[in-house]
């Protein structure tokens, strides 16, 4: 089977299990995993910020730095194809009582005009606007990068009208290994940010929130209460914190067996979008009827929304897989082909 679903589908190497089983811990709810705390610190040191927090899932740590950004009844601004809006179960209205405010933009980006205008003054008939979420990588468009002008300007214009700033990060460094500009420099224009360890970097579980201090305070009491406080986590930490010293440079490796199974699969006769990172998106009449065909070939994607197939390439795919799932799609798409 070729896996080829979702950056999360990667098992954990044979590096990282030794690593898991030699891990040093203690309570880390006391703050005494030695571990975490280690993981943290690297984390908050590769990301330009003050401190940083372990969190079970990205999911969490989105959610928390929206709890620590804003009050109950405020406005998230955020992008209408944005993980936190789409993918998170309703959690900013059930865990943070917010209110969001979805934008339109190209690529999964918010223009500092289109933020400008959305932006409403203050009146008792509008909720506060507190917050401004960004993502990059973009995951519903295809993995795209928002470069760092971009992101800056329109970071800086919700800097202007009173706004704090959260990255979802899941695949920040997929942003930073694609363009060579480090993570740190999209994460001076943020509060708040999220980053995954275990997307493409490889790791069974985990995420950080970085931020400032203070913040960071804020953040390990909100994770408690939303039931995040791990005890003796350094077995699964020791995963992430290998996952991001020895696999984030070889996420060029993934992004180049990207671009080789689109290349692949335009010569096959899809239509497919050239990708950025790691994430190819098809175009299709019937995704469904598509995805099943492939899976009866033993290739597994999923829908990348209306008329797209969404394929992704991570640590356990290698050339070898990627022709043959191309050769797969191929025959798929044959008169009579995959059935
Ligand atoms: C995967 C992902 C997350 C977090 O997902 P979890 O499964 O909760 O770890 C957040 N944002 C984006 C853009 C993602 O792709």
């Amino acid at each position: 089977m070729i896996d080829l679903r979702s950056d999360t589908v990667t098992r954990p190497t044979g590096e990282m299990r030794r690593a898991m089983a030699e891990a040093a811990v203690g309570d880390d709810v006391f703050g005494e995993d030695p571990t975490v705390n280690r993981l943290e610190e690297y984390v908050a040191e590769l990301l330009g910020k003050e401190a940083a927090l372990y969190a079970p899932s990205g999911t969490m740590t989105n959610q928390i730095g929206v709890f620590v950004n804003t009050g109950r009844g405020d406005e998230v601004l955020l992008h209408e194809e944005a993980h936190v809006f789409n993918y998170e179960g309703g959690a900013p209205a059930l865990l943070s009582g917010v209110q969001l405010r979805p934008l339109p933009g190209a690529r999964g980006a918010i223009r500092p005009e289109t933020l400008r205008a959305a932006v409403r003054p203050e009146d008792v008939h509008f909720a506060r606007p507190r917050l401004l979420c960004l993502e990059n990588t973009h995951n519903v468009s295809g993995g795209k990068v928002l470069p760092l002008e971009d992101f800056a300007a329109v970071a800086g214009s919700a800097r202007d009208l009173g706004l704090k700033v959260h990255l979802d990060g899941a695949r920040l460094f997929n942003a930073a290994v694609a363009t060579g500009v480090a993570a740190r420099e999209w994460c001076a224009h943020a509060d708040t940010l999220s980053v995954c360890s275990s997307k493409g970097l490889g790791a069974p579980v985990g995420s950080l929130l970085a931020g400032a201090r203070e913040t960071i305070r804020e953040a390990r009491r909100a994770r408690k209460a939303f039931g995040g406080g791990m005890r003796q986590a350094g077995v699964i930490a020791v995963a992430s914190l290998h996952a991001f010293v020895h696999h984030r440079e070889r996420l060029a490796e993934d992004h180049r067996r990207a671009r080789l199974l689109a290349e692949g699969l335009a010569g096959a006769g899809y239509t497919v979008e050239p990708p950025e990172t790691n994430i190819v998106l098809l175009q299709t009449d019937d995704p469904k009827a598509l995805l099943a065909a492939l899976a009866r070939e033993n290739v597994l994607a999923t829908s990348g929304g209306a008329g797209k197939v969404r394929l992704c390439t991570h640590l356990d795919v290698d050339d070898r897989d990627i022709e043959n799932a191309v050769e797969a799609a191929g025959r798929v798409r044959a008169p009579g082909g995959g059935r």
